[in-house]
């Protein structure tokens, strides 16, 4: 199939490159010149796990290409993907003007057929309204479709989740569309979830807003462990081994962040609202993770009393491991309000500190190398993201350098039992 991917980050470029992967010709497109600049010359963005040597494999083949011509994409292609960014805005609403402005410009250049599908996140009766705007705009007289295909990857593991998906949705009622989404979904293997656009739309914001829900409930449980005497950890392992609940996203933490969970939270409590239903019980999962870092900065303020004039050493400041996004990063707001208090920070993470640097203040942070190095000099040393390479910190050195032995461990990475044994004071999450 011929596809065009307009909108090159973290979702249409590991989209685009392993539709190409499975032998697709694929045209991702942005508006960001630098960022094509850069993927022309064969470097990459953002840290993908695996998407490097994925997107050199298909560019070499001549199966993926980069231009900054929306134009040209929707001209060279049959099927056009958008996966623009959908932000919030300040009132939880989402900001579609990302995809009215898309839908503009493939309306404005489309002479044949084009089956136009929605990538990104978007409330329930967008499609609706992307069809309205390509008839209005579209000069040439010519036939479209309008389907919306939800993307359900996490960073980190995005390639692996695009590769082998749990389930693909397809929101279509039109068979022509429908076929063309089944010749590029057909090579993945994956089981297809047929329907129609709204049902489409509105699983994703069911699906994240349910995921986000889970989390706060392990958090909420985490408090109560911790008003107990319980060990969060053994309550998961108890509550998870019933099929019906399962296992994972019950690890109790310093909450949840990131680019889509707080915003596609929002908006579908906004989308509820909209539609006449009070969604408490969404507002309520979010209380409970704002209130999940407000009790963890209570932690560290009432072990270390003023924060003013300490120094803490703060490892991972991405939004969770194997990433180097730190949009809406628990992380980040964690150094913030640690810097507020004026704390001195020395801070480590393996992927994200390029990313961190553009959005901690200067003066006030120190970025360090090594994640061996951070706890020199530190009143204590905070992990605020579950990268796996944190439980191989050297704690005997860490202990002798730093000036007060306390760790606050923000992710429940360390094992309790070993830390306080060498003589650490220990504190984490409902454990
Ligand atoms: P992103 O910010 O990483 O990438 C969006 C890209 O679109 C940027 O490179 C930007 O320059 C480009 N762009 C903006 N306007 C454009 C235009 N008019 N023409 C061409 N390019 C344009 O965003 P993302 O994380 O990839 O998210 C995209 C969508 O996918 C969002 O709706 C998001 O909610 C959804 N989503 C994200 C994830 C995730 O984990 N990041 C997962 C599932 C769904």
């Amino acid at each position: 199939m011929k596809i065009t991917i307009i909108g090159t980050g973290y979702v249409g470029l590991v989209t685009g490159a392993c539709f190409s992967e499975v032998g697709h010709n694929v045209i991702c497109v942005d508006c960001d010149a630098q960022k094509i600049e850069l993927l022309q010359g064969g470097g990459i963005p953002i840290y993908e796990p695996g998407l490097e040597e994925l997107v050199a494999r298909n560019v070499a083949s001549g199966r993926l290409s980069f231009t900054a011509s929306t134009a040209e994409g929707v001209e060279k292609s049959d099927v056009i993907f958008i996966a623009v960014p959908t932000p919030p805005l300040d009132d939880g609403a989402v900001d579609l003007s990302f995809i009215e402005f898309v839908a503009r410009e493939i309306a404005a250049c489309m002479t044949s057929y084009k089956v136009i599908v929605d990538k990104s996140t978007v409330p329930v009766k967008t499609g609706e309204k992307v069809e309205e705007t390509i008839k209005r705009y579209c000069k040439a007289d010519c036939e479209f479709d309008v389907v919306s295909n939800p993307e359900f990857l996490r960073e980190g593991f995005a390639v692996d989740d695009l590769m082998n998906p749990d389930r693909v949705v397809i929101g279509s009622t039109s068979d022509r569309a429908n076929e063309a989404m089944q010749k590029i979904y057909q090579p993945f293997n994956a089981p297809i979830v047929f329907t129609d656009i709204n049902s489409a739309e509105l699983i994703k914001h069911a699906a994240n807003s349910f995921l986000a829900m889970k989390i706060s409930y392990i958090n909420a449980v985490a408090a109560i462990c911790e008003a107990s005497g319980a060990n969060v950890e053994e309550v998961a392992n108890g509550i998870g081994m019933d099929d019906r609940i399962g296992r994972r996203f019950l690890n109790a933490s310093l909450g949840f962040g990131g680019s889509c969970f707080p915003k596609d939270l929002s908006a579908f409590i906004r989308i509820s609202d909209d539609l006449g239903y009070d969604f408490g019980l969404l507002k309520e999962v979010q209380k409970i993770n704002a209130s999940q870092m407000d009790r963890f900065v209570k932690k560290i303020t009432d072990t270390l009393w003023v924060l003013k004039g300490k120094t803490i050493g703060v490892l991972g400041l991405a939004f969770k491991q194997n990433t180097d996004d730190v949009r809406m990063s628990p992380a980040i707001d964690l150094c913030n309000r640690l810097i507020k208090e004026g704390a001195f920070l020395r801070v480590y993470d393996p992927k994200a500190m390029d990313k961190a640097k553009m959005v901690l203040p200067d003066g006030d942070v120190l970025f360090v190398d090594d994640m061996n190095e951070v706890s020199i000099g530190c009143d204590a040393l905070v992990v605020a993201t579950e990268w796996p390479e944190f439980k191989q910190l050297d704690l005997v050195k860490s202990k002798e350098v730093m000036t007060v032995p306390i760790i606050f461990d923000g992710r429940n990475l360390l094992d309790p039992a070993l830390v306080e044994k060498l003589g650490f004071t220990y504190i984490s999450i409902g454990r």
